[in-house]
């Protein structure tokens, strides 16, 4: 934290603020603090909408390396959704989730399930590069939830994919490791929601992509029976 008291205060401010916009967002009705100047929307706000709020954004350090946000990519009126945890090298130089050697195994695996990427959404839990692609901090992780939730409200999909335990854990407010998250259905706001292993550990594990393709033919066989 800065030693300069004021600029502290504006830090404490921004986080307590982004931290209770995220709780406003997955439906936290009464809070004891309002926000007289942002009330929440009436209606969802659009992609292009969210987009907008979400600005230049320094609400985390996350902005101080980053070359660009990584908001989002694919269809906003899709089904299907996949969240992934946070933009890599590549997508912080091409501003498009998921292009990177994780993001091309991922594009494989949605192909195999009968789909190009533009009729899913991609997106991740936070949108800014971390450096030397460390795990988002939860001060990070928070700050960029508001504007994660309300992706999805724009879109509401019928189904959600998380890809890795940051992205599982974030959604389903969880500290359960994903090995024993994925494969399994749980409720995000009446949408169900689907953890998996990330690309990048499939990268590693290749062993596990008979497990992750177990997973992707559970979540095709609820999408048909939807
Ligand atoms: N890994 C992620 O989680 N997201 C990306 O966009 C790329 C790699």
């Amino acid at each position: 934290m800065t030693s300069d008291p004021r600029q502290a205060l504006r830090e404490i401010v921004t986080d307590v603020r982004a931290y209770l916009e995220a709780q406003q967002a997955m439906g936290l009705e009464h809070a004891a603090v309002k926000w007289p100047e942002a009330p929440p929307p009436a209606r969802p706000l659009s992609l292009a909408e969210v987009r907008e709020e979400l600005g230049e954004c320094t609400r985390c350090k996350l902005h101080r390396h980053r070359t660009q946000i990584v908001f989002g990519v694919g269809n906003p009126k899709a089904s299907l959704v996949f969240v992934g945890e946070a933009p890599g090298a590549d997508e912080d130089a091409q501003g498009e989730p998921f292009v990177g050697r994780a993001g091309q195994l991922l594009t494989k695996i949605i192909q195999a399930m009968g789909m190009q990427r533009e009729d899913v959404y991609i997106c991740n839990i936070i949108k800014c590069r971390p450096p030397n692609n460390r795990t988002p901090e939860t001060e990070e992780i928070l700050a960029c939830q508001p504007f994660l939730v309300k992706q999805l409200q724009a879109i509401r999909p019928k189904f959600i994919c998380a890809l890795g335990g940051p992205a599982a854990q974030t959604l389903l407010q969880t500290k359960e490791p994903i090995s024993r998250l994925r494969g399994k259905f749980y409720d995000f706001h009446g949408i169900p929601l689907l953890p998996t292993f990330h690309p990048a550990f499939l990268l590693r594990n290749p062993y596990e992509k008979k497990t992750v393709w177990e997973d992707m033919k559970l979540l095709l066989r609820e999408m048909q029976r939807a």
